[in-house]
């Protein structure tokens, strides 16, 4: 939380927007409180969100091209972005008729409620960040944060990311819609940028989405609800959950963003290309795995079958087939325990 404050202060939001700094903590605090301590959707995914929000600003220099009003409405939209999130996406929520589905009549329930949670916060003196600005700066926030939350559903992918290609040979900074877009970008850039992290951060944080999704998952099928398919147990293997993924929402969404700012070629696309080699050659040793498996499956049902003794020839086949691979093979057993 400390660390959050600390970004509030350095983008100079203290000064500019008159923050008390006790009032920041108390906002602060109710956020972290309206986490839930769920695998993935928790308050560290938050914190990691808000840190990445920190560094395209500073990376990408928005400080010298967009308001410092809009800069604040982006950083406190990635702090609040997930608040209160049950671990049960929409898909569930709708299928399920839950009570926010019910409420926000199947439109982006969970995002909607993130977004209310906020303004319930907010609606309080205590952990108003904004209760000295003024009535025109407050309404121009409550719209920011609200456009740039309900951006994070997933199903409106494809929309935002066409109209920002759509504007990306003429992008005007002095230009509100265009800005509005961006902004828009830059916290769905932050929202799914774990796969930009480290191996070593990124790895673990793909565990525990998974774990969230079996959990959804394994809930459906007990419920006689739809599966949904990539959170299906029997059916998604990490490097398959990532493979696809990278290539077709990751890369095709941060080369955009790229194309704007290039400077972050470096810093946000070389490690997820790199992320994309490591688990695709993860899912090529746990096809190999699986084909071997089936080798010498079939192998004992026909020696079952054959009458006399197997031919040695057979045997050191496989075993060759096998130790011909052993880095992809040590790789998928490391990563797979
Ligand atoms: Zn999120």
């Amino acid at each position: 939380m400390v660390l959050l404050q600390v970004m509030y202060t350095d983008l100079d939001f203290i000064a500019a927007f008159n923050i008390e700094p006790e009032v920041l903590q108390q906002f602060l605090f109710e956020v972290y409180r309206r986490y839930n301590n769920i695998p993935f959707h928790n308050f560290k995914h938050c914190f990691c969100v808000t840190q990445m929000m920190y560094g395209l600003i500073w990376l990408t220099d928005l400080k010298s091209k967009m308001d410092s009003i809009d800069l604040l409405i982006m950083l406190t939209s990635a702090v609040c972005h997930d608040l209160d999130h049950t671990g049960y996406n929409n898909a569930y929520q709708i299928n399920a008729r839950t009570e926010l589905a019910l409420r926000y009549n199947d439109i982006s329930p969970l995002e909607n409620h993130h977004c209310a949670v906020a303004f319930e916060i907010l609606e309080k003196t205590e952990s108003n960040i904004f209760r000295n600005v003024s009535m025109d700066q407050y309404k121009r926030i409550r719209e920011g944060i609200i456009k740039c939350i309900l951006a994070t559903d997933m199903t409106r992918h494809n929309e935002i990311l066409n109209k920002f290609k759509s504007i990306l040979p003429a992008f005007d900074f002095n230009n509100r819609d265009h800005r509005d877009v961006l902004m828009m970008i830059l916290i769905k850039v932050s929202d799914i940028s774990n796969e930009a992290r480290p191996m070593e951060v990124a790895e673990p944080w793909l565990d525990c989405l998974l774990q969230e999704f079996y959990n959804q998952s394994d809930v459906e099928k007990l419920e006689g609800l739809p599966v949904t398919p990539f959170m299906d147990r029997d059916k998604v293997t990490k490097p398959s959950s990532q493979t696809g993924f990278i290539r077709f929402v990751l890369l095709p969404l941060f080369i955009e963003l790229a194309n704007l700012f290039p400077c972050l070629e470096h810093h946000i696309i070389d490690p997820v290309r790199k992320a994309l080699d490591y688990y695709t050659e993860m899912e090529k040793a746990l096809e190999r795995e699986k084909q071997n498996r089936a080798q010498s499956e079939n192998a004992a049902k026909s020696k079952e079958t054959t009458v006399g003794p197997q031919s040695p020839a057979d045997s050191h086949t496989d075993a060759g087939h096998e130790a011909s691979q052993p880095d992809a093979q040590s790789t998928a057993g490391q990563c797979l325990s």
